[in-house]
């Protein structure tokens, strides 16, 4: 095999590990069940650079109070998986995956970024799309969902309408945060004044176990699509109750990180579905697994996100366009209605409510070096 043929499959080695530690400024304040974020929201880019020149990226989108922290991910990759990457051919990506799990316990946001980064390479060096190389996409398009989480409601029924300009059709409340009656009060206006959007509920683990049952009882019976994760993960006599005691669908969120999870989950019957979500899963091909097992157990999927930048959502668009099983829509918001400004070269693409695929090579958009640099609290390259 000729050198320059060698450069062009996926036996080349991987040469590149860079990591970059982005503070992204946010326009607006998100209040949710477990905690705020305001300010700005912390992301680790990783790019695979290859012995031919191609490159491959991958996001970390971890929270402090959900998944871990955004130290935690920068540590997990710059010290314990880099080892096991650099050196190794492009082919091995499940060997690497392996190995990466193995290297370091939890940092799950760390080990999507790897596998991301890996898929992202490999794309681009066979020219295909990561969608083709999870399984071949079953959708172009994945109906887009935004949370309203703002603690000023004014602010979100500015929101609102632009939402209803862009083609929006889908919402999630965000409540547990302010109190029963605030919650109360949106969902009355929403049904109100903005009765064109499907609103579904996420508590984010925000209710005390004594009284979750009475007040999500009540947030039922204005009809949303589903409820999301009323108690706190470890409770799930609580969750297995509440779900039992509506008609409305409850959702898992912080209580099914991976496949295991979702396993021990199905068996406590804690839930008619799950946020599936690549930053808990720990990758692409385990988040699939999670909507796999909650399908084959009749139970749905939504495709779920943390505070990320338009890299993390292309990965998860990648997925859940090659997951059959999550048929309840994304919440790849955060690029377009949160972040002051995205960390793409193009934006990600949206249109008329709903995710819009690239079909480029790996995941279709590259993060622009200028905007990573730029924003860089932290790098470290080699
Ligand atoms: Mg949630």
């Amino acid at each position: 095999m000729g050198c320059v043929t060698a450069l062009g499959d996926l036996e080349q080695i991987i040469t590149g590990f860079d990591l970059w530690y982005l503070e992204l400024p946010v326009v607006s304040v998100r209040d949710h069940g477990i905690g705020k974020v305001a300010g700005h929201c912390e992301v680790i880019v990783l790019r695979l650079t290859g012995e031919g020149g191609a490159a491959g990226f991958g996001e970390a989108s971890p929270w402090a109070v959900f998944t871990g922290s955004p130290e935690a991910s920068f540590a997990a990759l710059d010290r314990y998986i880099r080892p096991h990457v650099i050196g190794r051919p492009v082919a091995d990506r499940c060997a690497i995956m392996a190995d990466a799990t193995r290297a370091v316990a939890h940092c799950t946001e760390a080990k999507a970024a790897l596998e991301s980064a890996l898929l992202d390479l490999e794309g681009r060096i066979l020219n295909q799309p990561v969608h083709t190389l999870l399984g071949g996409k079953v959708r172009d398009a994945i109906p887009l969902s935004v949370s309203i989480a703002d603690p000023d409601w004014g602010r979100d029924e500015a929101l609102l309408a632009r939402l209803r300009d862009d083609g929006v059709g889908l919402i999630k409340l965000k409540t547990g945060f302010a109190g029963h009656g605030f919650d109360m009060m949106r969902l009355e206006r929403i049904a109100s004044d903005w009765p064109e959007f499907s609103v579904r509920v996420d508590y984010n683990q925000g209710l005390a176990p004594e009284s979750a049952l009475r007040q999500v009882k009540e947030v039922a019976a204005t009809g949303p699509d589903f409820i999301e994760q009323p108690v706190r993960a470890a409770l799930s006599d609580a969750m297995a109750e509440i779900r039992a005691s509506i008609e409305v669908p409850l959702l898992a969120d912080e209580s099914v990180f991976g496949p295991e999870d979702m396993a021990r989950a199905i068996r406590e019957k804690i839930c008619d579905g799950v946020s599936v979500k690549i930053m808990k899963a720990g990758g692409l091909r385990r988040a699939q697994k999670v909507a796999e097992l909650a399908a084959a157990h009749g139970l749905t999927a939504y495709g779920g996100d943390m505070f990320e930048a338009g890299l993390a959502h292309l990965a998860g668009a990648h997925m859940i366009a090659a997951t059959p099983e999550i048929t309840l829509g994304c919440e790849f918001y955060q690029a377009r209605y949160f972040l002051r400004e995205d960390i793409l070269e193009t934006p990600f693409p949206c249109d008329g409510g709903e995710v819009v695929l690239p079909d480029g090579p790996g995941l279709g958009i590259r993060p622009d070096i200028e905007k990573l640099d730029h924003y860089a609290k932290v790098t470290s390259h080699g």
